[in-house]
């Protein structure tokens, strides 16, 4: 045993085998458990804005309008209502008023930090 060394919350991603161990709601934050033994706290409003999916990330429709009917945030936009492992790359969200085609990536939400 010869790593002690602590790894900050904004510790970069170091290699490409990190995967994430437990995920776990807790209040109005998310806790995420990496194999490297690091827990993240992300907030859950915080990651519904971040949300990496076509709609949120602004690309027209295919009607080609620009206004986006997901960045009208409701009452419930930043409550979750469940989650899925993606292929062992990355987490999928779903949210209370229905969004859920976000994936997030482990380099992802490695990258974000707590509020
Ligand atoms: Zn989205």
């Amino acid at each position: 045993m010869n790593h002690k060394d602590a790894l900050s919350a904004s510790a970069p991603l170091r290699d490409n085998h990190l995967s994430l161990k437990a995920v776990a709601p807790f209040g109005n934050e998310l806790a995420l458990s990496w194999s490297d033994d690091l827990e993240q706290f992300l907030a859950l409003e915080m990651l519904r804005r971040v949300c990496p999916c076509a709609v949120c990330c602004g690309e027209p429709d295919v009607m080609g309008r620009g206004d986006l009917p997901a960045k009208n945030y409701k009452a419930n936009s930043f409550e979750l209502k469940g989650y899925d492992f993606v292929g062992g790359y990355g987490l999928s969200l779903k949210w209370a008023d229905g969004h859920a085609t976000g994936i997030y990536s482990y380099r992802l939400l490695r990258g974000l930090k707590a509020e």
